[in-house]
């Protein structure tokens, strides 16, 4: 009887998989093989979890994500009535990974009752299109065993074709995910942590009882993206620097923009880039924009107008000689501007590029407000102001971005930000983000 048993699922993981090594006799074909959608699928009712002896079972979470399909199979052999349904994932290695370890449960119950009933639900839940998160809910009712419940959950990024595990989900070196297990342990005698599924909202504990579930904001701090979505869905901003370069600070800076893979924008003051050359070819090089912050950092719109063509057009020309490009943004001193200016921007073919975020660093030199500043203002679209030539702004600059890189965002260049919002940079008009430019008009 065991034995027919085990081989008709593993006819049914043959046909639905094809896997399953079993030499015994396949001929004994499944009952009843379909493929299904969602909507067809009878997830957990709350009759058959009452049945089953679930106490929370309204409203589980979880359903089925996208990509991913549900395929049943029933069979009763006179001992053992079956109600599986199997889900199938892009991956067939995860797919096998459930299989193996549903087989695994099933076997020991077989093992265990001469006869009873077998019920296999799974929920799949999505943090992005890359992770997904499974959980086949399984119950049994034997002669000798009674009832039981079981969860398996295996929580998998299908692009790396790697199974997720807990301590890929915490902070490296807080001991959180210790104390949780351990506090989980004591209140429910199980290793809590062990199965677990998550989406883009929620981690889920789950327990043959019921499932616990804890807010990913409530665990800010502790908790980390499995992966961050790729580079070119998630939402941009771009960061901005003034008054550079720096010999000192600014390589430090190119630095971390460089492990972090992304870019800024550099407004230059055309005297500090004469004397750092080696600097401003480096930004370009490493794909930066470059802008004209001026040559002296002087009020332009106290200047007279041969006076601020001669500003912007030695620096233009500096930036040229080690770039071989033209900048096509102007920041302003202090931002200041008047018809006169915006008109010898127009003419020289820039765009006035001035901010949304601005921390004031240069002002209270500041590291915690100037980070803290960045983090909580910054949004889609936003152009943040800082100052490559102090200390505390870079160190602000690399924690906001790492702070908001976790949170899904990435930073490009000005240019390119507005390339993707398809808004056009007009010279000598004044564009102060994506938001603020949408909002003004
Ligand atoms: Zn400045």
């Amino acid at each position: 009887m065991k034995k027919y048993f085990i081989t008709a699922v593993c006819a049914t993981v043959f046909l639905v998989f094809g896997g399953c090594s079993s030499g015994d006799d396949i001929q004994q074909t499944p009952a009843e093989i379909l493929y299904i959608t969602a909507d067809e699928v009878d997830l957990p009712s709350a009759d058959f979890l009452r049945f089953y002896g679930e106490t929370s079972g309204i409203g589980l979470p979880g359903g089925q994500a996208s990509g991913v399909s549900f395929q049943i199979f029933r069979e009763y052999d006179g001992n053992f009535d079956m109600n599986l349904v199997y889900p199938i994932t892009p991956s067939d290695q995860l797919n096998q990974m459930l299989t193996d370890l549903a087989l695994e449960s099933i076997n020991d119950f077989v093992a265990a009752n001469t006869r009873g009933h077998i019920h296999m639900r799974p929920r799949t839940f999505s943090y992005n299109s890359d992770i997904l998160s499974v959980v086949l809910d399984l119950r049994f009712y034997g002669e000798a065993s009674g009832f039981t419940a079981r969860h398996i959950a295996i929580s998998y990024n299908l692009y790396e074709e790697k199974e997720i595990r807990p301590q890929d989900l915490f902070v490296y070196g807080v001991d959180f995910r210790a104390a949780f297990a351990y506090s989980l342990r004591e209140e429910t005698g199980l290793n809590g942590l062990e199965q677990f599924t998550f989406d883009d909202e929620n981690i889920y504990i789950h327990m043959p009882n019921r499932t616990l579930t804890l807010p990913l904001n409530s665990l800010e701090g502790i908790w980390q993206s499995p992966s961050p979505p790729p580079q070119e869905i998630r939402p941009k901003m771009a960061i901005t620097f003034d008054d550079g370069p720096h010999y000192r600070l600014t390589p430090i800076l190119l630095d971390a923009l460089a492990e972090r893979n992304i870019h800024a924008t550099f407004f230059l003051l055309g005297a500090s880039a004469v004397a750092h050359p080696e600097i401003v070819e480096r930004m370009h090089a490493e794909g930066h924009q470059i802008g004209n912050h001026s040559y002296s950092h002087s009020n332009l719109t106290r200047l007279n107008r041969r006076q601020v063509e001669e500003e912007l057009d030695v620096t233009s020309g500096i930036i040229y000689d080690i770039t071989g490009e033209k900048p096509t943004l102007l920041r302003p001193p202090f931002g200041a501007l008047n018809d006169m200016v915006l008109d010898v921007s127009r003419e020289m073919g820039m765009a006035v590029a001035l901010w949304s975020v601005d921390p004031q660093d240069w002002r209270y030199l500041d590291y915690y407000a100037t980070k803290a500043h960045v983090i909580d203002r910054s949004v889609e679209g936003s152009v943040i102001l800082l100052h490559d030539i102090h200390e505390i702004s870079i160190y602000a600059a690399i924690y906001a971005i790492d702070n908001l890189m976790e949170r899904g965002y990435t930073f490009v260049t000005i240019d390119e930000m507005y390339r993707h919002s398809e808004i056009d940079l007009e010279a000598g008009v004044i564009h102060r983000g994506i938001y603020r430019d949408l909002t003004r008009r």
